[in-house]
């Protein structure tokens, strides 16, 4: 479903000559959740704003479904809004002066495919009612607590129905009580549509709990991949 060969991402101006992402494969499978999981520094985020086409590589092929989102040799590159997904970064990054339904309409409202307010509002209720915040649609996002602003962010993600879904340390920024619900919640959303997702934390425990598949990286390399409770049986 992903395909990526040889992804290789170099910021200019450091100092130390090390590639963030050092031309790794990966074979996600349609409708699984596979975790990157590795030491902070590591370059999970990168991988996944490459995936997301948030950034460019220097080298490597990025496809999704059948389709090639990225090849600098062949001159390709997709955009972010024209990719078929959905992020959600570790910040709630609601807009506080919106509605929680406000917030789940707005990329329906926007870019090229733009929706009539009705129909986008059914369509941001719907995304609402599957994370379970229906009832508090029309509550300023603020008032909202920190998983539910979390849970908006996700139902905004996946109101434009995407293909994919990203996810960059969504639980991080919630309070340690609330980070296990919240996961379990992502997890029931993401089997419930078959959603192929990467989840991306340095949190072993998270990784584990979460996820049909683990891929450990280290110095921007995949060091280690299986299934979560193989992984834990390494030394
Ligand atoms: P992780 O998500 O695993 O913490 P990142 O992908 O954020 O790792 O970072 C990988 C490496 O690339 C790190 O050395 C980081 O400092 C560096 N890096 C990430 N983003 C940038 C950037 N915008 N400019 C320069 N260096 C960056
Ligand atoms: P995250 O892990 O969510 O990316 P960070 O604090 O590591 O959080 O990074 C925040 C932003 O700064 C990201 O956009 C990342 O690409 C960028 N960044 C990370 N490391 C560096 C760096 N060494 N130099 C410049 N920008 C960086």
């Amino acid at each position: 479903m992903i395909e990526v060969r040889g992804l290789t991402k170099r910021y200019p101006g450091r100092t130390v000559s090390r590639n963030a992402v050092d031309g790794i494969d990966l074979d996600i499978p349609e409708g699984k959740l596979v975790t990157l999981l590795g030491p902070s520094g590591c370059g999970k985020t990168t991988t996944l704003r490459l995936i997301a086409g948030l950034e460019r590589p220097d080298a490597g092929r990025i496809r999704i479904g059948d389709r090639l989102m990225c090849a600098p040799a062949e001159g390709v590159f997709v955009g972010v809004h024209q990719r078929p997904i959905g992020v959600v970064f570790q910040s709630y990054a609601v807009w506080p002066h919106m509605t929680a339904v406000q917030n789940v309409m707005f990329p329906l409202q926007s870019g090229q495919k733009r929706l009539p307010k009705a129909q986008a509002r059914k369509r941001a209720m719907e995304a609402l009612d599957l994370v379970g915040l229906a009832e508090f649609a029309d509550r300023p996002a603020p008032a909202l607590s920190g998983g539910q602003q979390q849970r908006v962010s996700l139902a905004r993600a996946l109101t434009r129905e995407p293909e994919v879904l990203l996810l960059d340390e969504p639980l991080s920024n919630l309070d340690a009580g609330l980070r296990d619900r919240v996961r379990d919640e992502i997890r029931a959303v993401q089997l419930r549509l078959g959603i192929t997702t990467v989840f991306v934390t340095h949190d072993q425990d998270e990784a584990l709990a979460v996820s049909d598949e683990v891929i450990v990286m280290d110095s921007g390399r995949i060091v280690e991949r299986g299934q979560a409770q193989d992984i834990y049986r390494c030394p």
